[in-house]
């Protein structure tokens, strides 16, 4: 199950009541939705009752798949820009004013379809272990 990260902070933590100030609370709250204070008491409950290494493991997988789904954007509008590329020169006609080889472009193309690919396939991986 994924949770969206909330983007507006209330002024309170929802879990204690206390008003939201600190830096690290802004953080705290995009990632567990409660202030630094309940993130502390909530990390060091669990590890008394040894579940902190599954949590530890679940937010390195969090950070993993926030930094594949970058990538992904990153790859899907590199791919759509060269779609760009090849469209101008299409439309315009005159080639010859163009320095880059259509093969070219195709083959960073491929290149980065496959790139996108493999990010895929791993955020699927990551995300079929639940
Ligand atoms: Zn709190």
């Amino acid at each position: 199950m994924e949770k969206k990260l909330q983007t507006s902070m209330p002024l309170m933590c929802p879990s204690c009541g206390n008003i939201m100030k600190k830096r690290l609370d802004k953080k705290m709250w995009a990632i567990h939705g409660k202030c630094l204070d309940c993130v502390v008491k909530m990390e060091s409950k669990m590890r008394a009752n040894g579940t902190y290494e599954a949590y530890e493991q679940e937010m390195m997988e969090k950070n993993m798949i926030a930094y594949l789904q970058d990538k992904e954007q990153e790859a899907t509008e590199y791919i759509a820009g060269l779609d760009k590329i090849s469209f101008l020169q299409n439309s315009n006609g005159d080639i010859e004013t163009w320095d880059i080889d259509p093969k070219q472009i195709e083959e960073v193309k491929l290149k980065y379809m496959e790139h996108l690919k493999e990010v895929r396939e791993h955020l699927k991986k990551i995300k079929g272990k639940k």
